[in-house]
């Protein structure tokens, strides 16, 4: 009798247990305040701990040696910061707005192009012929769409050509002259090549050909730098990642590729799986750093897998990413990673990393130097 009665309330228990479990595994709303924020203080080295929690956006200006405190004026500080804080809004604006965090991503990184500061649109590093060719990429987390270009000359926003490519056409990846063509068919603004120019790149471009010891004119050619520098050349490309409202993933890339490269070399920035990937359910992630070495160790879909295959969290999965197996093939850099709770990973094996996160209760943080 009384085991009779017992099971009469076993349905309603297992309704019960359901109703729990489901609530449990449902993702907090994106457009909540955070109010948790927990940010983690010291270096991007160390321990896998988040970042921060309740990220709606997050940016990247490229890794590298990024800035010094010692010898960083206060003006300069300023001015990174306020880039970065610029991308942040102009991202975030859109999310508030009900926008997809494709456009998003595309505002924040479209911001930091416009910056002669970071090495993307305005202010990309030359080549070894002292050209500039821009690669730049997006991806959607709901159904892995992306869109790439490779090498353009002529786009002033790349970012927004990438995302073109993943709207209106068949394909992933369109280079050279028929990406820039194609962007001038749909209507982006297009630029002479002297709209990439500024004093800090071209500088850094002869000294690079001094350091490589080769000192060779503009336009003389040559083999491509040593890894050495090359990593040291890695700096200042930008990226965004973001969730929305309807817990959405999206990351985005855009950069100028590495001072002195060869004409016609392609890093990881426009390469899906490398550069940028965004996975509804694991990880919108953008890395900045030696690009053939985040191609090699696949570097944002590695994290995307340890996440779905491996059971790591985030902040586990890029951590072993960025400062074990891309250190074990030989490069260093960062990535930012955001899970579609929103929670944010900003690993770094680079001597530092320019980026910053916006939450949803709307505040801006920015980090420019090592440790901050
Ligand atoms: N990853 C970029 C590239 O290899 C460079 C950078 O992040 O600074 O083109």
């Amino acid at each position: 009798m009384r085991v009779r009665s017992r099971l009469r309330f076993l349905p309603v228990l297992t309704a019960l247990v359901a109703v729990v479990a489901t609530l449990a595994a449902l993702p907090q709303p994106a457009s909540e305040p955070a109010g948790t924020t927990a940010v983690t203080a010291g270096p991007g080295r160390g321990a896998p701990r988040p970042e921060a929690t309740g990220v709606v956006l997050a940016v990247h200006g490229g890794a590298g040696t990024a800035l010094r405190r010692e010898d960083t004026d206060a003006r300069t500080e300023k001015a990174y910061r306020d880039g970065l804080a610029a991308a942040l809004r102009a991202g975030r604006k859109v999310l508030r707005d009900g926008g997809s965090s494709v456009a998003a991503v595309e505002a924040a990184v479209r911001s930091l192009e416009d910056d002669p500061l970071f090495n993307a649109g305005k202010g990309a590093v030359f080549t070894e012929d002292a050209g500039h060719e821009l690669d730049a990429s997006v991806m959607r987390g709901s159904d892995l769409a992306a869109g790439a270009v490779a090498g353009v000359r002529h786009v002033r926003n790349p970012v927004s050509a990438a995302r073109l490519v993943m709207e209106r056409t068949p394909h992933v990846l369109l280079a050279g002259q028929g990406a820039d063509d194609f962007a001038a068919r749909n209507g982006l603004p297009v630029v002479t090549q002297d709209y990439y120019w500024t004093q800090a790149r071209w500088d850094s471009l002869m000294q690079a050909k001094e350091q490589s010891g080769r000192g060779r004119a503009p336009g003389a050619g040559g083999k491509t730098m040593g890894a050495k520098a090359v990593g040291e050349a890695a700096t200042g490309t930008v990226g965004a990642v973001a969730v929305d409202r309807g817990r959405d993933l999206a990351a985005a890339t855009s950069t100028g590729g590495m001072t002195n490269k060869m004409a016609g070399r392609v890093g990881d920035s426009p390469l899906v799986g490398a550069g940028t990937y965004a996975k509804n359910g694991t990880v919108a992630a953008s890395a900045t750093g030696q690009g053939e070495v985040f191609v090699r160790g696949a570097a944002t879909a590695t994290i995307s897998h340890l996440v779905e295959f491996g059971g790591r969290d985030v902040a586990t999965a890029a951590h072993e990413v960025v400062h074990e197996r891309l250190t074990a093939l030989g490069g260093t850099g960062g990535v930012i990673a955001l899970d579609p709770r929103g929670v944010l990973a900003a690993p770094y094996s680079s001597e530092g990393m320019l980026y910053g996160y916006v939450t949803a209760g709307g505040e801006v943080v920015t980090k420019v130097f090592p440790g901050e």
